[in-house]
């Protein structure tokens, strides 16, 4: 079942909205502030948001680009005025669409449809998997860039590969003989200490605390795992 996320700060438009989507089988959440809605919209995996433009605490201008910056799910923007919606156009924040209000509920379920099916065919066609999201981390595997909470950072080669290779094989317990091999593409000679140096420096640009990881955990007198 998809899973939507309505911001919107005024409660009648924002029940309606949910009571709509719920008949036509969405799963439907509602975020009235700017600031949980962007949290959420990061950090949870819904398939698709419906956002309001003037929201308390951070307008939907910000919220859609920060969307962006490390997702590609659909996002509707919702806006009281025809003027803010050519603003949206001219700005490319990359919403997928523009609704304005009032509009009705039917319509707007039609806009989700087919915004959903657009965006599945998307996905389903895509070359493997390209993109790994886990919890606010972002990697293009394509591009080689990593985005943590919306920021890009800067992995070297190996920082990038050794990441991306635990994150393409959560909860599991690798070694770091078996991490070395894997990266490093040869037979490890005891180098292991290039492991550790290698998941320190990893754990600097994606952890909020690297003395208590929540992505790369240390599995004491074995190796790591990447939590999913
Ligand atoms: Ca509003």
């Amino acid at each position: 079942m998809s899973r939507i996320l309505i911001i919107e700060d005024e409660e009648a438009i924002a029940d309606l909205e949910k009571d709509y989507l719920e008949l036509s089988g969405f799963e439907v959440e509602i975020e009235h502030g700017g600031e949980k809605g962007l949290y959420r919209s990061i950090n949870e995996d819904f398939d698709l948001i419906i956002l309001d433009l003037m929201l308390p605490e951070i307008d939907g201008f910000e919220i859609c680009r920060k969307v962006r910056e490390v997702k590609n799910i659909p996002v509707i923007m919702v806006s009281a005025k025809k003027e803010d919606i050519d603003k949206i156009r001219g700005l490319g924040l990359g919403a997928d669409d523009y609704i304005t209000k009032p509009f009705s509920p039917s319509e707007l379920v039609a806009r989700v449809k087919a915004h959903l099916d657009r965006y599945n065919r998307l996905v389903g066609s895509r070359p493997q998997n390209d993109i790994i999201e886990i919890r606010g981390i972002r990697i293009d595997k394509s591009a080689r860039r990593v985005w943590v909470n919306g920021e890009e950072k800067t992995f070297t080669g190996k920082e990038f590969d050794l990441l991306t290779f635990l994150a393409e094989n959560p909860n599991r317990v690798f070694r770091k003989d078996e991490l070395f091999r894997e990266i490093w593409d040869m037979e490890s000679v005891g180098d292991i200490a290039t492991v550790t140096v290698h998941i320190k420096k990893i754990r600097e640009k994606i952890e909020f605390n690297t003395a208590n990881p929540q992505y790369i955990e240390t599995i004491w007198g074995v190796g790591y795992r990447f939590k999913m």
